[in-house]
């Protein structure tokens, strides 16, 4: 096997493009020098539109698990009453970084492989309304659903217009399209290895107006993680604690990146990514854990009936030396999960699916050869053809 050669196709972290990766080995300089405050200067302004929202973005060097954490530590403290739904892994990792804190915590736990319902969680919060907060996942990743995280602010906000609404975006940010003010979210978070295709390291945390009231109210934010401490440094150009600076070098080559790709046209390739991964898996008669309406353009997760999933798994990385996830928790063993996120494209997808092809094959699934190929090469045609130049 080419030692090199490597496919990263798990949903995070994601390969990191050449040019970000170059931008990377820059040389260090100190933290209060005219370089990191201009650098710093060079990515705020740039980041606000992949979390649709007019406020600054808060980094802080950590992976994405410590931006959950600063917003469970932020905003509420030691028997405060707060919801978590939860639709999987990481839903439910909310859960227990609220216990840690001693929270008085309460779950809706939805099946895997769903979404949750908004109506049930509204109703819930009716008749609790001694909870000051409410955490949900775009994208839970354990199970690849995007949820109706939008909606469900709104509705929540209808109802209580003082309730600060959490959404852990680290699987969605700069995949799928998120409008946190017109949503209004309160705290959105992601981390650098998803969507904005950097290394592990960097967790980045947005915050609404109502938010920052709350926090400010907040009698203990912890010390590492206190959010004013973050944004009062960015106000003027700068960290509280020493800055991750190679990958603030590497986030700049990104938003270059994704600015020459155009916003739209970023979320529009994971959605045909998603299209095109599912039409093959379908046309292959294998079987998706998500329907159609709440499957998510980042990551896709698989349930075979008739395979094995991780004997599926093992035969591509020996073959082709292609890393796809294997399920979490009580799913481990039952799914695999494709990450199509960050530096991916279409071109990889046509890769993966046709080694897919082979790897089905040789675990004794009676497939058609080319059956996958041809169906995703089918939905780039119908979602590019228009854009064909004579
Ligand atoms: C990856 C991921 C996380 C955790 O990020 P770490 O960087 O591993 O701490 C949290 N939530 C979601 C939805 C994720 O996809």
């Amino acid at each position: 096997m080419l030692q090199d050669y490597q496919v990263l196709r798990i949903p995070g972290p994601t390969p990191v493009p050449p040019s970000v990766n170059r931008a990377m080995t820059q040389a260090m300089t100190g933290h209060h020098s005219p370089n990191t405050y201009q650098i710093i200067q060079n990515i705020k302004p740039r980041l606000k539109k992949f979390f649709g929202t007019t406020q600054d973005i808060l980094m802080v060097a950590g992976s994405g698990t410590s931006s959950l954490e600063a917003a469970v530590v932020n905003v509420a403290s030691k028997g405060d009453a707060v919801l978590v739904v939860s639709t999987g892994v990481f839903g439910h990792r909310f859960t227990e970084i609220c216990e840690s804190y001693e929270l008085d915590v309460h779950e809706i736990a939805v099946e895997w492989g769903q979404a949750f319902n908004t109506d049930e969680v509204v109703n819930y919060v009716k008749q609790h309304p001694e909870i000051k907060a409410v955490y949900a996942t775009l994208c839970e990743t354990s199970t690849g659903v995007l949820n109706p995280v939008g909606e469900l602010a709104q509705a929540l906000h209808a109802l209580n217009d003082q309730l600060i609404v959490i959404a852990d975006g680290v699987s969605a940010i700069a995949c799928a399209e998120t409008k946190m003010d017109e949503w209004g979210l309160d705290i959105v978070v992601t981390g650098s290895q998803k969507g904005f295709m950097l290394p592990t390291g960097l967790a980045f945390i947005a915050v609404s107006e109502r938010a920052w009231q709350a926090i400010e109210a907040n009698p203990s934010r912890g010390y590492y993680l206190d959010l004013t401490k973050h944004r009062d440094a960015l106000e003027k150009g700068n960290t509280p604690f020493t800055p991750a600076l190679g990958l603030f070098y590497g986030l700049d080559a990104v938003l270059d990146q994704l600015e020459n790709e155009g916003v739209s046209e970023v979320y529009k390739r994971h959605l045909l990514m998603r299209d095109m991964t599912r039409a093959a898996f379908k046309a292959l008669d294998v079987n998706l854990l998500v329907d159609d309406a709440h499957a998510s353009p980042s990551v896709t997760a698989v349930k075979p009936t008739d395979f094995d999933a991780t004997k599926f798994r093992q035969v591509l990385k020996a073959d082709f030396n292609i890393d796809v996830a294997s399920g979490l928790e009580a799913f481990t063993d039952t799914i695999f999960r494709v990450g199509h996120m960050g530096y991916c494209s279409p071109a990889d997808v046509l890769q993966y699916i046709s080694a897919f092809e082979i790897a089905l094959t040789k675990v004794g699934k009676q497939i058609e050869l080319g059956a996958g190929t041809r169906a995703a090469q089918q939905i780039y045609l119908q979602k590019t053809i228009s854009t064909v130049t004579q």
